[in-house]
């Protein structure tokens, strides 16, 4: 039997760059809670510390934890379907 075409809906974190501030965060070290809160490992900071993260759309799973450990509220879930 041929599978009905249901999309599947998909959720991923989106950074927004204009409030994001690692140093804000972590004055002393410039590390993001929200990418060390993701449990999946797919938000990082490419370009080390006291750079903003990126996440791995394509991986994440849209679990909320990156969410709700950033301080500043940088961070929301994309739902697109
Ligand atoms: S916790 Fe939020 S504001 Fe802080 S560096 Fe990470 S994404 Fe940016
Ligand atoms: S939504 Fe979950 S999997 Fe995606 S980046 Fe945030 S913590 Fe990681």
């Amino acid at each position: 039997m041929q599978q009905e075409s249901v999309m599947q809906k998909k959720s991923f974190a989106l950074v927004d760059y204009t409030t994001c501030d690692p140093k804000r965060c972590d004055p002393d070290e410039g590390l993001c809670p929200a990418a060390s809160a993701c449990p999946h490992k797919v938000m990082k900071q490419m370009d080390g510390p006291f750079e903003a993260p990126m996440v791995f759309q394509d991986m994440c799973m849209g679990c909320w934890d990156c969410m709700e450990a950033c301080p500043l509220d940088a961070v929301q879930i994309r739902h697109i379907s």
